[in-house]
């Protein structure tokens, strides 16, 4: 049994044991499945060829007897000349004394190892008399600490799979490994370890890559399964053509995005139970439309639904805006914590007794004091900000509602099906028609006055723009100092007719509303912020966004600032200041000018930052694989999660026995299980 512990090995005893469990491997599985982390190719070509540093074969014969020389504590050289296309060649071998007896003077050899141009030298890695079986020479180089070396765990692990190696189960049904081709998993273990060649490698790393994702997605599939049925939900009745009514009386018709959206979350409404899913959507893309008609959805199937929104600014404008669209649709009010006295108890009246078909409002929305009679619909703006807590607060009043979140920060698929695994999702990943692109520049620091004229020239126009001021690492106390600093040079720059406002963190809200106000109603022009420019405001006429320092952002933060302009029909332009002094700084900002797709911009940035700092901190319960990479691998995680959507979905892992290996496996297996509590 390969799950017996490695000192079922034959030469393995305790000690050897306590090394192998320093590597993390105990048991024979361990070992067997303890995979190289690279590998070192040595190629076959000509002397003429060779390069300094290549990895090379070298066939020829010994010339002279070997010398050895030892050096420091225990430390030995073995050089030896080699004819090799009638050029002497010297070999060095280190810290191998006892290799001095294999190697006479007139045979033949073949050497693998590094090569040395200017010495004329190659440094053996291995040693073998006769010429060589192949062109090539892959040798597997192991994760390893100071009691191991690479060659004892290469023959700890050669033995292994001699005495165990016939007990590897395939754990695919055989038409996988057709569609796929994919290798069987004891050939592409056995090449793992000792490939043959540099094809037979790539496919041996494909089959666990695969593996690898395939039983990851099961396992979030399957807790997804369970999670959903233990949540019941109302099934809603939606009258189908009330619902086509509203969509038609929309001044636009919908995009495909948003057409797929809406199907999706339409049949989850349908479904008995309780809808949890996040619809992701670039600012602009459409994400309310969608959310609005979701609303009308479950008012015509005799429900009430509420939307919940991070702020009361953004209470307040979409109540303006969704009132007017479900006009004779819809009955609609608004709920904020600044609505008190009489007209909060007949807006509270009207949420119980049932005249109110759709609230709006911020989290006060959830509050003791709300009492909803029959609220089956929920939607939440901007995810992040709205966590457990609330969800509970729900539940404890009885409620189960469908929960739509919606979120503008793009994040890519690959991270999004893996961290939010247990959260359907929904994409919006194209604009409407007709949306103008918002222009990007990007400028040295040293421009600023030209900048500054810029911006008067649109303001002339009647447009407004914001500045986000300079920042400073690690010290918000210094940041506001800087846009104070920032708004009074220009309070100096600008005459008095182009009015200044400033926002930070140091503001009380009252404050802070009051700017946003002015800044909306156009009484302000330029706006200097430091980055708590709230989420989601929505200001039209604004169409210039300035950012000092760009470089330390991370894309999806410039993106999400980008998207504070280009709201209106008027063009918008995004200025990025930013001396950056690292390569992968100039490259953001060169991805920056080069797209306007929230979603391009995601998977660019992962890949300039690897999935473990995208989400801003090193640990994000992503999971580790040994094979599989996030970022390089997407297209076969996309595929692993269809195959377990559709194996969980099916039950194929209990009713089909083709799958039986793979559900006892995961079944074994308890790891993971914990990240999606
Ligand atoms: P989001 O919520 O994703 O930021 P909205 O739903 O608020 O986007 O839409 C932004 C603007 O685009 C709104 O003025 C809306 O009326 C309009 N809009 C939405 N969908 C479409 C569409 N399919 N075609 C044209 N305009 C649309
Ligand atoms: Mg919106």
């Amino acid at each position: 049994m390969i799950n017996e512990q490695v000192t079922k090995l034959k030469g393995v005893g305790e000690k050897t044991a306590q090394q192998l469990h320093a590597l993390n491997i105990y048991t024979i599985e361990d070992l067997l499945f303890y995979f190289p982390s690279r590998y070192n190719i040595y190629e076959m070509k000509p002397l003429q060829n060779f390069n300094h540093g290549d990895q090379v074969i070298v066939v020829g014969k010994v010339v002279y007897p070997p010398s050895l020389t030892f050096f420091r504590k225990r430390q030995s050289r073995l050089s030896f000349t080699i004819a090799v296309e009638n050029i002497a060649i010297r070999a060095v071998i280190f810290n191998r004394a006892f290799a001095k007896k294999h190697i006479m003077p007139g045979e033949i050899m073949t050497l693998t190892g590094k090569w040395d141009a200017r010495r004329l030298q190659v440094t053996v890695h291995t040693y073998k008399k006769g010429y060589p079986a192949k062109q090539s020479n892959i040798q597997p180089i192991y994760p390893l600490n100071k009691h191991m070396t690479n060659n004892r765990l290469k023959t700890l692990i050669k033995k292994a799979f001699e005495q165990y190696g016939q007990n590897i189960e395939e754990l695919f049904p055989e038409r996988y490994l057709t569609a796929y081709k994919l290798p069987y998993r004891y050939d592409a273990l056995k090449t793992m370890h000792q490939p043959e060649n540099k094809i037979a490698l790539k496919h041996a790393r494909r089959r666990f890559t695969y593996e690898e994702l395939l039983i990851f997605q099961l396992k979030i599939q399957t807790l997804r399964r369970q999670k959903r049925e233990s949540m019941p939900g109302y099934s809603h009745q939606y009258a189908a053509d009330q619902v086509n009514k509203f969509i038609n009386h929309l001044p636009f018709s919908l995009t495909k995005a948003q057409r797929e959206a809406l199907k999706e979350i339409l049949f989850d409404m349908k479904s008995p139970y309780q809808m949890n899913r996040l619809l992701q959507g670039d600012v602009g893309s459409g994400k309310t439309a969608v959310a609005a008609i979701c609303l009308y959805a479950a008012v015509t199937a005799g429900k009430q639904g509420a939307f919940m929104v991070p702020t009361e600014i953004l209470a307040e404008q979409h109540y303006h805006s969704l009132k007017a669209l479900f006009k004779g649709f819809a009955n609609i009010v608004l709920l904020t914590g600044s609505i008190t006295g009489n007209q909060r108890k007949e807006i509270l009246a009207a949420i119980s007794n049932e005249e109110a078909d759709i609230v709006i409002g911020t989290h006060a929305l959830i509050q003791d004091n709300v009492d909803f009679s029959n609220l089956g619909f929920v939607i939440v703006d901007e995810q992040h900000r709205f966590g457990v807590r609330q969800r509970r607060a729900l539940r404890q009043k009885g409620l189960h509602p469908d929960v739509l979140f919606m979120t503008a920060t793009p994040i890519p698929r690959t991270l999004a099906i893996t961290s939010f695994g247990d959260m359907d999702i929904s994409v919006i990943d194209e604009m409407p028609e007709g949306r103008k692109d918002i222009k990007t520049y990007w400028v040295k620091a040293n421009t600023f006055q030209r900048v500054l004229r810029f911006i008067e020239k649109r303001i002339q126009k009647g447009e407004q723009a914001y500045i986000i001021s300079p920042l400073i690492e690690e010290s918000d106390q210094l940041d506001i100092q800087n846009a104070v600093n920032l708004y009074t040079e220009l309070k100096q720059f600008y005459n008095d007719d182009i009015k200044i406002g400033l926002l930070h963190g140091r503001l009380r809200a009252e404050e802070k509303e009051n700017v946003m106000k002015q800044f909306a109603d156009n009484n302000i022009h330029i706006l200097v912020s430091t980055t708590v420019v709230e989420v989601g405001v929505n200001v039209p006429n604004a169409t210039v966004m300035v950012i000092y320092d760009a470089e330390r952002f991370g894309l999806a933060q410039l993106h999400q600032l980008r998207g504070r302009v280009g709201r209106g029909d008027k063009q918008s332009y995004c200025i990025l200041i930013a001396d950056p002094k690292t390569d992968v700084g100039k490259e953001r900002m060169h991805i920056m000018r080069q797209t306007n797709n929230g979603f391009k911009l995601a998977e660019e940035d992962l890949k300039l930052r690897g999935p473990g700092d995208f989400f801003g901190k090193k640990q994000s319960g992503l999971p580790e694989f040994k094979v599989a990479d996030l970022v390089a691998d997407y297209r076969a995680l996309e595929i692993a999660r269809k195959d377990a959507i559709e194996i969980v979905k099916n039950n194929l892992l209990a009713t089909d026995k083709s799958f039986y290996r793979l559900g006892k496996r995961l079944k074994e297996d308890h790891s993971l299980m914990e990240t999606f509590d």
